[in-house]
């Protein structure tokens, strides 16, 4: 089975009389962070309700499905995975019912060492139905000898290295925690009274509730009949170094929506001011207009044109239809590829220098596409800058991202035949210190994780991954 890297959204909520309702809202606003597959389970109060599917929540979740998922409190997921391991068996919230009861998890994040994991599991006679790191959480869980669920949780804590953000629910309560490093985002707030969870504050704005705070690194959260009760990740071993916070950078810098309040600041916010630090450290001479590539440039192009002085447009128009699923027509009109997403608005680009603005470039043919059609609609010149530095590195902590020879920034690490590989007259990134003055106001990043920009992974990397060697 391949290994799987995923992106993912999750979202709790625990004695609303609209439970599934509302968990079907908190995922449709966390659409964005996983488009494969979605899932919701309830609880009654005693027994666990499910209905998982592959697709878009709204098409997933039907009337019919929602009124099919009783109870007070429910929890959910959206998920995205790499080709190859899209199938039902690892849509989420997954479920098991063990000596405990019954318990379903939703994770956001990653386990860069789950094989090893599960492979020592499966020694002793665990079972597994799918290929996802989760599930292996799932067995740490119910493995544990620990007499309390937040004990097990403790366990798995301990036998678990990686990133994970997760919500949980059994019969009598829901459960949020996040890995003692605190990789991905997970917020809770308020509604009507009753707590909710979710990976980005979009999850809680839809729904009209309040947002009170992050679920800390390490912490666990209960809420049952009894109330709701936080443990905080317990004091390192006397001589044990506590886990360095490492939260993912490139949730800012990319992955989270521009009006969420990611590790409490407003990500829109911050992209603004990655483009107004782009803007001071790779400056376009001669430059007349800022387009950005949308979406995932815009807030970067904003800051980038204010700090410029030059004019801000959308010279790029972006369908809003176009799904996954497209499939091209079989005929003489074919490989529409960046075409179908984004179509160029020549008026403000003839004739101009412009600057093309995006947050950052993975495998480089998309951006290479974008250049060309800039420059067929009549750009003099196109310069292409990058809010965050040179993507070199794969992700490990629930980031979807290719291996190292996929990297175009890795494979051609000079500006100057980048930018003739991206057909663009230049291609300038921020540097690393930029970005994290930009995100946190640190240039060190003293708390963040910038691995994918950096290869300075926080914990070890899969065995017989050396980067060095790659
Ligand atoms: P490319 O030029 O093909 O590398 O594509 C660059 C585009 O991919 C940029 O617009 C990025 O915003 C976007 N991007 C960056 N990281 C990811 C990711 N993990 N998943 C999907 N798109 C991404």
């Amino acid at each position: 089975m391949k290994d799987i890297h995923d992106e993912c959204g999750v979202f709790g909520i625990w004695g609303h009389k609209d439970a599934a309702t509302i968990t079907y809202l908190g995922l449709h606003a966390l659409q964005h962070r996983g488009q494969e597959s979605a899932g919701i389970v309830t609880s009654d109060g005693e027994t666990l309700h499910e209905y998982r599917q592959m697709g878009l929540v709204a098409d997933v979740f039907t009337a019919n499905v929602l009124h099919g998922l009783p109870g007070r409190s429910a929890i959910g997921h959206v998920r995205y995975s790499t080709a190859g391991s899209s199938t039902l068996l690892n849509a989420q919230p997954i479920r098991c019912v063990f000596d405990g009861g019954s318990l379903a998890l939703a994770h956001n994040g990653n386990l860069p060492d789950f094989a090893a994991l599960r492979a020592g599991l499966m020694r002793r006679g665990h079972v597994f139905h799918s290929s996802s790191d989760s599930e292996v959480l799932l067995h740490l869980i119910a493995a544990s000898e620990a007499g309390s669920l937040v004990g097990r949780i403790r366990h798995m804590m301990t036998q678990a290295r990686g990133a994970y953000s997760i919500v949980m629910l059994t019969g009598r309560e829901l459960v949020a925690c996040r890995d003692p490093q605190g990789f991905r985002p997970l917020v809770v707030g308020r509604l009507d009274g009753a707590p909710v969870v979710a990976s980005e504050t979009t999850g809680l704005d839809l729904i009209g509730a309040t947002y009170e705070r992050e679920v800390e690194p390490g912490e666990i959260l209960i809420a049952d009949e009894a109330g709701e009760r936080s443990h905080p990740m317990p004091a390192p071993a006397p001589g044990a170094t506590p886990a360095a916070p490492a939260r993912c950078v490139f949730e800012h810098v990319y992955f989270a929506r521009p009006d969420s309040l990611v590790f409490g600041r407003q990500v829109y916010l911050v992209r603004k001011e990655l483009g107004r630090q782009l803007a001071r450290e790779q400056p376009v001479p001669g430059a007349e207009t800022v387009i950005p590539v949308p979406d995932s440039g815009v807030g970067a192009a904003v800051g980038f044109a204010e700090q410029a002085g030059l004019p801000f447009e959308m010279g790029l128009i972006r369908s809003h239809y176009v799904g996954r699923t497209f499939i091209e027509p079989e005929s003489r009109i074919r490989h529409f590829g960046v075409k179908l997403k984004l179509n160029p608005v020549r008026a403000v680009i003839e004739g101009r220098s412009v600057v093309v603005v995006d947050d950052s470039i993975v495998r480089g043919t998309t951006s290479r596409k974008i250049v060309q059609m800039v420059r067929s609609a009549g750009a003099r010149e196109v310069h292409m800058r990058i809010s965050s530095p040179p993507t070199r590195w794969s992700c490990y902590y629930g980031i979807d991202t290719p291996s190292r020879d996929e990297l175009v920034a890795a494979r051609i690490p000079d500006m100057h035949p980048l930018a003739c590989e991206l057909t663009a007259d230049s291609v300038g990134y921020l540097t690393a210190p930029g970005m994290h003055h930009a995100v946190s106001g640190d240039p060190e990043g003293t708390g963040y994780c910038d691995a994918c920009f950096t290869g300075r992974y926080p914990l070890p990397v899969p065995e017989g991954y050396d980067p060095k060697k790659c």
